[in-house]
């Protein structure tokens, strides 16, 4: 008997309108059987959570509450191997990624956001008055109320509460849609909740698909606030379509098709470590990852060898082995996609370096979603493999030949989340960062987060930014009292 994964609506799990299959992508088998919401059951969990604004959760202080999300933190990491095996299950990433990173940052998020929330203060402003008596204004921050928080596959956990954590702290409530592929540390949280006393309607989760689903059905619910979402730029669209009626608010953390720069004095062993992870790291499949590589003439031959020998050496297998290096996509319709670019590459006229292909895995692998790892060179700027996100283990490599012409073509795309810099020339460094189009540039290192700093996209990469204190506005509504004196 398969696995089953419930929603979980007002502290209670429980069916939904029917049901639909959960696969594991490195076997290709069903991991679980998952109750799918409509309109009936979202309405369901957005009243739970209305209430629960209403009821304790709403009364509660900051303190209180922040004492309660460090409790769900250490339960995660008291039951970190069931987070981990739901992970690795859902997605297929290999244990010593998710181990470091999805569980622990997933579960650290709830403390990190619980503390910002109660060490920021509000503005204040003293106003005078024609008696001279003067007045006093004071910002009082109040939660939104029920928050939609739609989330993608690649990060389950990590980008579910990093989005959870700072709506709770700020006092809201909130309705969850994990990605249909990977609903498990989802519902598993919500044993967690019980289990440390967050009271029921705070944390709701619903599991479905996007159109004539529950994505949708939050996305159109009147006494849903503000929808926070992580996603594809296009599926950003279709969401900002439905919710303005209404006029919710919105965060959106979308999609990116990320470069990295690679300068004349660069550290050559430091930058092709780092762009072997900000290429290939969870087989492509963070927002973060880039898929165009500038690399200057003088290093391009060697750099291209280098990166191909360091793809051909990742290493493919059971995602649960310690030598497992490289998990599989998520999904075998994902695969088509990442393949569909492989042959267009060709097409527009690649030179495929390494890789293009699917890889034999073996024995129980054989049906899960596997790809090889793939450089491709040679490509004019206007392809369509340079301009359109792939979210695969893949990049392109282009040599250039002066700083104002890598800063052209790290720019030259409709994109902007993120970039990675490399180069020991501070002045360079600084120079060419502020010229970049991007949320987020890292010079000489990249995926390096800071949890207090601003994270999100310009141009299609996003809208608004989430983290520290703009997690906190944009969880909180500001109120101006303004006191006569
Ligand atoms: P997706 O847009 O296909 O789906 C994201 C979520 O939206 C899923 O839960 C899905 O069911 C839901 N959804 C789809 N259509 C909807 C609709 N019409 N109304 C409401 N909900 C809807 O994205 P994905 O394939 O899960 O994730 C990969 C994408 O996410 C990539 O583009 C990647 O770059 C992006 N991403 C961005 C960030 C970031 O921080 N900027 C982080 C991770 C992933």
């Amino acid at each position: 008997m398969a696995n089953t994964l419930k929603l979980f609506i007002d502290g209670e799990f429980t069916e939904g309108r029917s049901w639909f299959d959960d696969i594991n992508p490195a076997t290709g088998k069903l991991a679980a059987r998952v109750a799918e919401a409509g309109a009936d059951e979202v309405d369901r969990a957005v009243q739970a959570a209305k209430r629960a604004l209403d009821g304790p959760w709403g009364k509660m202080s900051i303190n209180e509450r922040g004492a309660l999300l460090a409790k769900v933190a250490d339960r995660i990491m008291e039951r970190f191997d069931e987070f981990l095996a739901a992970e690795i299950n859902d997605t297929g990433k290999p244990v010593s990624w998710a181990s470091r990173i999805d569980i622990p940052r997933g579960a650290a998020n709830f403390r990190i956001f619980a503390n910002q929330a109660r060490s920021f203060g509000s503005d204040a402003y003293m106003q005078s008055t024609p008696d001279g008596l003067g007045a006093v204004n004071y910002v009082q921050r109040r939660p939104l109320g029920v928050v939609g928080v739609i989330c993608p596959w690649n990060l389950p956990l990590l980008l579910m509460t990093w989005k959870v954590g700072p709506a709770l702290a700020a006092g809201n409530t909130v309705v969850v849609k994990p990605s249909e592929e990977t609903p498990a540390t989802a519902t598993l949280l919500g044993e967690v909740m019980n289990e440390v006393g967050i009271p029921k309607g705070v944390y709701n989760v619903v599991h479905g698909f996007g159109p004539g689903s529950a994505g949708e059905a939050i996305t159109q619910h009147p006494d849903v606030s503000a929808i926070t979402f992580t996603g594809e730029s296009a599926t950003g669209e279709a969401i900002m379509r439905t919710a303005a009626s209404g006029l919710k608010k919105l965060s959106f953390e979308l999609g990116g098709k990320n470069p990295a720069i690679i300068f004349e004095d660069a550290d050559f062993e430091a930058a092709l470590a780092g762009t072997m992870r900000s290429v290939f790291a969870n087989c492509g499949q963070v927002c973060l990852c880039s898929e165009r590589v500038y690399v200057h003439r003088s290093h391009y031959d060697r750099f291209v060898e280098e990166l191909a020998k360091g793809a051909q050496g990742l290493v493919r297998g059971n995602p649960f082995a310690d030598t497992t290096t490289m998990g599989p996509l998520i999904s075998e319709e994902h695969r088509k996609k990442v393949l569909s670019y492989y042959e267009l590459a060709k097409q527009e006229g690649a030179e495929v370096v390494t890789g293009g292909g699917v890889p034999e895995v073996g024995a129980e692998f054989n049906e899960g979603s596997w790809i090889e790892p793939t450089i491709w060179t040679g490509l004019s700027h206007d392809a369509r493999c340079i301009q359109e996100e792939v979210f695969g283990p893949v990049c392109h490599i282009m040599p250039f030949d002066d700083e104002e012409e890598a800063v052209h073509l790290a720019n030259d795309t409709k994109y902007g989340l993120a970039s990675a810099v490399w180069t020991t020339n501070l002045s360079q460094a600084h120079r060419v960062a502020q010229q970049i189009d991007s949320g987020i540039v890292w010079v000489n290192s990249w995926f390096l987060r800071d949890l207090r700093t601003p994270f999100g996209g310009v141009k299609a990469s996003g809208i608004g930014r989430e983290g520290g204190i703009y997690s906190l506005n944009f969880y909180t509504e500001l109120k101006n009292i303004c006191v006569k004196l």
